[in-house]
């Protein structure tokens, strides 16, 4: 529940709230949707906790990329906490297939695979609509950002929709587009902010080209909380892959033979050898009986696997005094 304290800033879809940490904000993701610059509201119950959730993924998947986020924890089902940032006043929308206002501007059809994705800024103003942008009105009349600026969000950005393309596609959905936005903390790096969920993406599912992002509630098309539900499902998938891939990759089957040493006494192989003799089998020598042991380690190469194994075997595995061993890594 949202609490008695005043929000320093509210959105469309959050609030925002100050700290004990002065560095550190506190994000609650409501329920309420917009659009067409809040010409149509509503709720999308239990979009909230959806968004909150998938943006914690998300920027996780982010951090995992070596992509610097605001982001720093969930701390309840709405809410996360987040470094403090100055917003840099641009949209950065990153489009793959052609949708939305693309399509209004240029009387082109929805769904055209664009010949190499477009990264394009609107200035984040509410009461002018979010006007698209060119350079030089970025930076010779608002003077919000340089050239080299510009450059560094541009690469950055269409680098996370590389990233984010790759991983969704994995759980059969399209990235059709989505909106970014940067800011700057108090050292001066730049860091992605804002959100990351199906309020700012369009998802169209791979097979169908269903839509499982916001556009069901702009649209009026219905099952719109099914979609946040949905997509927040194929987050899930997609991490979870991940996180197998990561461990399949990193895993060595290791395969350990103990067996006594050649001039140890090795009673149990001499009653084998017994045995064996009493049953017929003559010519039978040097008989030992020894042990496999079989495993998986998680290690970054095979020869440290080799390593990992040798270090068990000297300490557990084996009695180096009376055994000897014999390692076989498989990658
Ligand atoms: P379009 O320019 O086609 O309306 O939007 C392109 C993409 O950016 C869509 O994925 C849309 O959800 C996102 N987007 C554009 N403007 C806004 C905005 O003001 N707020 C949010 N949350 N997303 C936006």
């Amino acid at each position: 529940m949202p609490t008695m304290q005043k929000p320093i800033y509210t959105g469309k879809a959050k609030d925002i709230f100050e700290t004990e940490d002065p560095n550190i904000l506190r994000t609650y993701f409501r329920d309420s949707a917009t659009a067409f610059n809040a010409q149509k509201k509503g709720e999308i119950v239990g979009k909230g906790k959806i968004n909150a959730t998938i943006s914690t993924l998300l920027f996780e998947l982010m951090e995992d990329f070596g992509i610097k986020t605001h982001f720093v924890k969930q701390i309840s089902e709405n809410e996360l906490l987040v470094k403090r940032v100055k917003i840099i006043p641009l949209e950065v929308i990153v489009r793959n297939i052609s949708a939305g206002s693309l399509c209004k501007r240029l009387g082109i059809e929805e769904g055209k695979v664009l010949k190499a994705p477009i990264v394009e800024f609107s200035y984040k103003k509410d009461e002018l609509g979010d006007p698209l942008l060119t350079r030089a009105y970025i930076k010779n009349a608002l003077e919000i950002a340089d050239d080299e600026t510009l450059d560094k969000i541009t690469e950055l950005t269409l680098k996370i929709n590389k990233i984010f393309k790759e991983f969704f596609l994995n759980v059969g959905i399209k990235v059709v587009d989505f909106k970014l936005e940067y800011g700057i903390d108090k050292d001066g790096n730049m860091l992605l902010a804002d959100e990351l969920s199906p309020d700012n993406f369009r998802f169209w599912d791979a097979k169908t080209n269903e839509k499982l992002d916001k556009d069901r509630f702009r649209q009026d098309l219905g099952k719109v909380e099914d979609a946040y539900i949905e997509m927040l499902k194929r987050v899930k998938e997609g991490k979870s892959k991940m996180t197998n891939a990561k461990t399949q990759e990193k895993t060595f089957s290791v395969r350990v033979q103990v067996l006594p040493k050649a001039d140890i006494l090795d009673p149990q192989g001499q009653a084998v050898e017994k045995a064996l003799a009493s049953m017929g089998y003559k010519g039978v020598k040097d008989l030992k009986v020894g042990r496999e042991v079989v495993f998986k380690v998680e290690a970054e190469s095979e020869s440290e696997a080799k390593n990992k194994a040798k270090e068990m075997c000297e300490r557990l595995l084996a009695n180096p005094v009376i055994e000897d061993y014999k390692i076989e890594v498989v990658g």
